[in-house]
């Protein structure tokens, strides 16, 4: 296995949100990062995200346009699966659903080295099933960044059934070379993050369905009474309500009926309102 000290190139699969965030991140860090998705246009959108988020880097003085220009240069963006096999380790932040993960740790298994480890972003899916897709479950383990990357400090590290300790150490050292913090946590449905987040912002969202409050004031009262930096619903909006929904079924469906969605959840991602991304959740976005 790979020293933290040889790993130059990483592979980061998905442009999206999280994909694209933990591109710009170790390409911030000097890392050389190949960034797939699976259609040119999605690569596009997290290759412009990036450029504009480090605009505002630029902007407020906290990296040199020469910085920029490095950190943009170091970024490889690809449809091409073949494009990951001289990564030294694979972060993976596709769609939150088992079927589609194990499809792409299969994929990764293949066109990487054997002893490259393979990392998953997945809120709330259980490590040891996404492992057991490929033939190296001792070298996968969970990274969970927070969003937005750039921003947040934390990285949640998730040790699978079969995970090594050293890919475990890896793990927490390829973070800490992001300048991130970790904590760990066994492979449990939600982990320690989102088993208590999502719980919280799914039963935000049945107070204000059940007339509660408005949502405004469900938000200020949880800011206001319990120094949280969002609320509820404005987090939720933030994450993505189908991101939302994904987790939380995940948790119904392995802890039981306390966890069950909210039922405007379900609506609002029927609806099409996913929150900023889409432009409207439970408040409206330009
Ligand atoms: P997103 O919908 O913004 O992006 C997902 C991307 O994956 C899309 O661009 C999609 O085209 C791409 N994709 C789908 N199948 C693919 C494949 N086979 N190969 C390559 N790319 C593929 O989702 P996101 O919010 O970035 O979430 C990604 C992962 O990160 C999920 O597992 C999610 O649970 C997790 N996560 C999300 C957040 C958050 O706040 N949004 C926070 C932590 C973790």
């Amino acid at each position: 296995m790979h020293d933290i000290d040889e790993i130059q190139t990483v592979g980061v699969v998905g442009a999206g949100t999280m994909g694209h965030g933990i591109t710009q991140v170790a390409a911030t860090h000097g890392y050389d990062v190949v960034m797939r998705d699976v259609e040119q246009e999605f690569v596009d959108d997290g290759l412009a995200a990036i450029e504009s988020s480090l605009d505002r880097f630029v902007d407020k003085g906290e990296m040199s346009a020469d910085e920029r220009a490095a950190t943009l240069g170091r970024i490889i963006g690809t449809t091409e699966l073949a494009d990951l096999a001289d990564a030294d380790i694979v972060v993976e932040a596709v769609v939150e659903k088992m079927a589609i993960k194990r499809d792409v740790f299969a994929d990764l298994a293949e066109v990487t080295d054997d002893d490259v480890v393979l990392a998953t972003n997945t809120s709330t899916l259980s490590v040891t099933s996404i492992a057991a897709a490929t033939d190296r479950a001792a070298r996968v383990v969970g990274l969970h960044f927070m969003n937005p990357v750039p921003v947040m400090d934390g990285v949640e590290v998730v040790v699978g059934e079969r995970t090594a300790d050293e890919t475990t150490a890896l793990a927490h050292a390829f973070a800490e070379t992001l300048d991130k913090e970790t904590w760990e946590a066994d492979d449990k449905p939600g982990f320690v993050s989102n088993r208590i987040l999502m719980p919280w912002i799914n039963e935000g969202i049945r107070a204000f369905d059940e007339g509660v409050a408005t949502k405004e004031d469900i938000d200020r009262g949880m800011r206001l009474g319990t120094n949280v930096p969002m609320g509820p619903l404005e987090l939720a909006d933030h994450i993505g309500l189908d991101v939302c929904l994904d987790a939380t079924e995940t948790l119904h469906q392995e802890l039981g009926d306390r966890y069950a969605p909210a039922y405007l959840l379900r609506r609002k991602v029927e609806a099409g309102d996913l929150g900023k991304k889409t432009g409207r959740g439970f408040y409206e976005y330009d």
